[in-house]
């Protein structure tokens, strides 16, 4: 058991092989632009007794595509879009 836990503790501090995003173009490796198309922006509002309105959620729903770009020279960077996803925190 002790062992067991001991390597759940080394795996962590280990640094996974993060796979950066580099423009192939440029190497860029900072900037970049995520464009979607086809936005529907929803707002929920409430109003108020002295007939004011107080914003109380919103929500954006993307009807079309959704695009990535390098931020530096504005290559097409689609491709790498599924993994900015999964490391975008
Ligand atoms: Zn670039």
């Amino acid at each position: 058991m002790e062992h067991a836990k001991e390597d759940l503790v080394r795996q962590r501090g280990t640094k996974k092989n993060c796979m950066r995003i580099v423009c192939p173009h440029c190497g860029n490796d900072h900037d970049f632009i995520e464009v979607a198309d086809d936005v529907v922006i929803t707002t929920r509002y409430v109003q108020n007794s002295d007939c004011s309105f107080t914003q109380t959620g919103d929500e954006s729903q993307v009807m079309g595509e959704i695009s990535f770009f390098c931020g530096e020279c504005n290559t097409d960077l689609s491709h790498f879009h599924p993994r900015f996803l999964e490391m975008l925190f």
